[in-house]
């Protein structure tokens, strides 16, 4: 065995690594954003279960409580009221450093517009993302690398973002939000910013972390483009869900609810538009 082909198996096992997929639960979550007689919710009793391997859509026009509520989700915002239990435990009653430790170890952020350093590469924005994590060394550079070759950036990783595409950028962003090996997946319109080629592929990509790694996957959206990827969509208005469906096509749906794995394809096949 050559030593080429040792050292990226050994790469590939690393990448293996196993997570444990764990649900995600909201119950009765209101947050107001202000306390005193005339306090708005910016969400309403809102009470919502998220499943390993499900992709799910949350669409609602804007000031709907879309972003309070990923951020709820994510461990970043407290709710007012209502809990939000992740692998048995309340995070919202979590301490900041027990929250950030769940936030890092479990969850995958991607914004609308990548939130990348503009002074650092495509690998160093990865790198950062996993020395949050202790990994250090060479291992951090090379599982920079795997993860930016996942997304079909192998050429790009000493690239600065602003020679990248849209649809790049997103990417890194992506590869930067799995350095976690993240159980959860949140994405906060990450598709507005792009051509719809480029919201297909990064689509694609969600959908094959759901499917095919067991990855439960928020997308935030007004694009109604994306509701053919997803298993679900939950419609939220005012603050509150306003309905709640499984989608039409029967793989998705039964992906949805048999919580099966569905081996569409490779992860390594996606199509990826230059
Ligand atoms: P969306 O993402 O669907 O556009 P948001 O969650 O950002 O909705 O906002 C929901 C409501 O909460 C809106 O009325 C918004 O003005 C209000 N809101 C959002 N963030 C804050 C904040 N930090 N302070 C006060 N009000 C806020
Ligand atoms: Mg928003």
């Amino acid at each position: 065995m050559s030593l080429t082909s040792l050292a990226r198996k050994v790469r590939e096992r690393r990448v293996d690594v196993p997570f444990i997929p764990v649900a995600l639960a909201l119950e009765s979550v209101t947050k107001q954003y202000e306390s005193g007689p005339n306090a708005v919710a910016a969400v309403s009793d809102v009470t919502l279960e998220i499943r390993p391997g499900e992709l799910i859509a949350l669409m609602g026009p804007s000031g709907s409580g879309k972003t309070t509520l990923l951020s709820i989700m994510g461990g970043i915002l407290r709710p007012t009221s209502g809990r939000v239990i992740f692998c048995g435990a309340d995070i919202g009653q979590m301490t900041e450093e027990d929250r950030s430790r769940v936030r890092l170890g479990h969850i995958g952020f991607v914004f609308q517009h990548y939130n990348l350093f503009p002074a650092l590469t495509a690998r160093e924005n990865v790198e950062i993302a996993l020395d949050l994590r202790g990994v250090t060394g060479r291992s951090r550079r090379e599982q920079a690398d795997e993860l930016l070759e996942q997304m079909e950036l192998g050429d790009k990783v000493d690239v600065y973002p602003a020679d990248l595409s849209g649809g790049q950028r997103q990417r890194v962003a992506i590869a930067r939000a799995l350095a976690g090996t993240p159980s959860i997946i949140l994405a906060d319109e990450p598709t507005a910013a792009l051509d719809s080629q480029n919201g297909r592929v990064i689509m694609t990509i969600f959908r094959a972390l759901a499917h095919e790694r067991q990855r439960a996957i928020v997308v935030v959206t007004h694009d109604n483009r994306i509701i053919d990827f997803v298993d679900r969509t939950v419609a939220i208005e005012d603050g509150r869900i306003k309905s709640d469906t499984v989608a039409r096509s029967p793989e998705a749906s039964a992906a949805s609810l048999n919580g099966e794995i569905i081996r569409s394809r490779r992860v390594r096949d996606w199509a990826v538009a230059p």
